[in-house]
């Protein structure tokens, strides 16, 4: 047996390049050494160090070594192959060699960024990680692409901005796009402001006329109320199950004349006005609603509620647009790509019980405050406070509830939520722009406004006469005669213990990842960061890409943005998904396992244990045998280790590689 379980053959040869990376490796680990130590390993020709492997002058070196040395494998110790394997992939294509010959070790990410602290340990670490990729890199075998052909549609899930912008980019670039919402209109949180910083336009005055051309245009389908169920495939060929759920009013019919909603006796809480107003148990979300199309809450519906009683609305609906009788459907969407616009969720402020929101009814929440200063809002845009619906004198805002929090006990996030400064700076602004005389404070911890405009618009906030006080409040404490509210904090700046009372507070809600990811991102196989938002495929390089391709991000779905940049977000996503689409044919990587059907008992643990529905275990002429549904498959390897019977090979990570690799990380260096 040859090093590392190299079995006997013909030799390989392969050339190692030890990459510094600048000092990002070399600061840490001595490259030279760990060059020297892998250097006589057999099937090893040559080994270097390169002070940026990636680099042009690096890959030339690679290239003129596979040419001048007959090299015929190639290992390179440096980043994560999430970084550069597709870099160095294409090298060993356009070197004349199989792509699938090359074996990266990560001594970047896994060592020297993790090991600082110990020079002589990381050292050895990266040695073990190059031996065990020169292990397994001698039993590397060429492997032959997939070619799948391209559904010509796509699927953006989430219909805030990000989403509406993201699927209008694509249908006009000709693009068959299916927008699913969960909600029963389309919007998302923006429908829910009233101006938008630092502008100060109207928020649905540049909405809306983006949710009409939702509507307009013949290469979106809208499908609102709806959600994703199950996915399948891959990029090029994704198929998508939806739920559709009832809205008991058929669509088509429905004009939205509310008829049915002035005569229906049954009233909820409005969630689109936060609470702070009631609708009808049959109700159209907000005016300009899209579909604008009226939808009945079953939670309160009388005919639900009530064992079939009712059906006021039906009697007076002219269109006959209600109907009782619609039940949940599924329907099955093929398409090539996907973008996830999801959004965010706002902080649940009551979980910072030290402020009292839920208990104190004159503590609101930034998003409240959007909908009482609104002047389709519950107040008509009047500023007034909810414990007695009188204009309040005195405001306070609280900072950072629920986002840079050391501690995450009650879903807070570690982050900064990056638009609350701004937000802030917004809603104090516009109260003093509409009431001279209000006298306002902001508790802040930093304020931070950087973005186009932003400083300027925070200063010209300061000169109006709004107090910014540097320190963040221990609690809120309430009157219970008049419900006004006590603050004391110490303001860091002068020092002073600063002890007033407020007519209202509004408690600057940090956002956060929104009910759901956690199941959608598990369907789509997508990866999520340590803020429980999703992951992106580079932070800096792939903003708009997952670690699954096909799959792309937009807007407060990746971490929370403003407007400009989710839309941003948005287009970019859309023209990497258009480029996907544009192709009629697409190359995947070979990963799917083989199954050997001379040692397959059709026992099905396989077909049990797939995630993906994957592989299926059908009757053949040899009796029961496992077969790979090649497009479901995604190459994760459950079924290859779960296989008793040996039968599954996984092609690129065989047993016989794995076993080498594992066996010379383990060899004492
Ligand atoms: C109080 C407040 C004030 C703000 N003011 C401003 C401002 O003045 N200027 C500014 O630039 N930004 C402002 N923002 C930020 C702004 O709201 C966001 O930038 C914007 O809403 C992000 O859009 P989005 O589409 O990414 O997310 P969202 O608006 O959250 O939309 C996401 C959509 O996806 C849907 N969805 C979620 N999960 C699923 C699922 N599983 N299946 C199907 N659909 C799903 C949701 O129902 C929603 O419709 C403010 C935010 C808040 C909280
Ligand atoms: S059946 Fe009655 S309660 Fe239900 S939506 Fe119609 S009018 Fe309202
Ligand atoms: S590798 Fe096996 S378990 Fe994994 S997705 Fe493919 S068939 Fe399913």
């Amino acid at each position: 047996m040859a090093h590392g379980g190299v079995k006997a053959g013909p030799t390989p040869r392969i050339g190692v390049y030890v990459c510094h990376c600048g000092l990002n490796i070399a600061a840490t680990v001595d490259v030279a050494r760990v060059r020297d130590v892998v250097a006589g390993l057999p099937g090893v020709v040559v080994a270097r160090d390169n002070k940026y492997t990636c680099s042009e002058v690096g890959q030339k070196t690679i290239a003129d070594d596979i040419k001048d040395l007959n090299l015929d494998r190639v290992v390179i110790a440096s980043c994560s192959p999430r970084l550069h394997e597709r870099t160095f992939r294409q090298l060993m294509t356009r070197s004349g060699l199989n792509p699938f010959l090359l074996e990266m070790a990560n001594i970047r990410e896994q060592c020297s960024w993790v090991h600082g602290h110990d020079r002589e340990a990381a050292t050895r670490k990266a040695a073990a990680l190059t031996r065990a990729a020169i292990a397994r890199a001698a039993l590397l075998e060429p492997l032959e692409r997939n070619v799948g052909s391209v559904t010509k549609s796509a699927m953006v899930i989430g219909g805030g901005v990000a989403g509406i912008s993201a699927a209008l980019y694509l249908a006009n670039m000709g693009v068959k796009t299916y927008l699913v919402e969960r909600e029963p209109s389309i919007g998302g949180h923006m429908a829910m402001l009233d101006k938008t910083f630092p502008t100060l336009d109207c928020s649905l005055c540049i909405l809306s006329p983006k949710m009409v051309e939702v509507r307009e245009n013949s290469n979106i389908e809208l499908l609102s109320y709806t959600e994703v169920r199950k996915v399948e495939g891959q990029v090029g060929s994704f198929r998508v199950e939806v739920l559709r759920k009832p809205r008991y009013i058929d669509e088509s019919k429905c004009v939205a004349c509310g008829l049915c909603a002035e005569k229906c006796p049954s009233k909820a809480p409005d969630e689109f006005n936060r609470g702070y107003s009631e609708r009808k148990a049959i109700y159209i979300p907000f005016p300009q609603a899209i579909p604008a199309s009226y939808v009945i809450d079953p939670d309160y519906c009388r005919y639900f509620t009530r064992g079939g009683k009712c059906r006021v609305c039906e009697k007076i609906c002219e269109r006959g647009a209600v109907d009782f009788s619609q039940r949940e459907e599924i329907v099955t969407l093929e398409v090539g790509a996907i973008v996830m616009a999801t959004g965010f969720e706002p902080y649940d402020a009551s979980r910072k019980t030290q402020y009292g929101y839920g208990r104190f009814p004159n503590v609101i929440t930034s998003l409240d405050f959007e909908r009482i200063i609104c002047a389709d809002g519950p107040t008509h845009g009047k500023l007034k406070r909810p414990s007695d619906w009188e204009a309040p004198r005195r405001i306070a805002f609280i900072q950072c509830v629920g986002s840079r929090d050391e501690h995450e006990m009650d879903g807070a996030g570690k982050y900064c939520s990056r638009v609350c400064c701004m937000i802030t700076a917004k809603q104090a602004f516009m109260i003093k722009e509409k009431y001279p005389d209000a006298e306002v404070y902001v508790y802040y911890t930093d304020m931070r406004t950087a973005g186009k405009g932003f400083e300027e618009f925070y200063q010209r906030g300061r000169s109006e006469g709004i107090v910014f006080v540097r320190g963040k409040p221990g609690e809120i404490v309430e009157s219970p005669e008049d419900h006004s509210l006590r603050i004391v904090a110490e303001d860091a700046d002068s020092g002073c213990i600063l002890d007033l009372t407020f007519d209202m507070a509004v408690l600057a809600i940090g956002l956060r990842p929104p009910g759901g990811l956690v199941e959608l991102a598990q369907k789509l196989n997508v990866s999520r960061s340590a803020d429980g938002f999703l992951l992106e495929g580079h932070p800096k390089l792939r903003p708009a890409e997952t670690s699954i391709e096909g799959i792309y991000l937009a807007g407060c779905a990746q971490f929370p943005k403003d407007i400009p940049d989710s839309v941003a977000q948005a287009g970019c996503a859309a023209a990497a998904a258009a480029g996907v689409l544009a192709s009629d044919r697409i190359e995947m990587d070979p990963l799917n396992p083989v199954v050997d059907e001379e040692l397959c008992i059709g026992c099905r643990l396989c077909e049990k244990l797939c995630p993906y529905g994957g592989i299926k275990v059908e009757k053949t002429d040899k009796g029961f045998k496992a077969r790979v549904i090649e497009v479901a498959c995604k190459g994760c390897g459950v079924c290859g280790a779960a296989c008793s019977a040996r039968a599954i090979k996984m092609r690129h990570y065989s047993d016989d590689q794995i076993y080498a690799q594992t066996a010379a990380l383990l060899e004492v260096s």
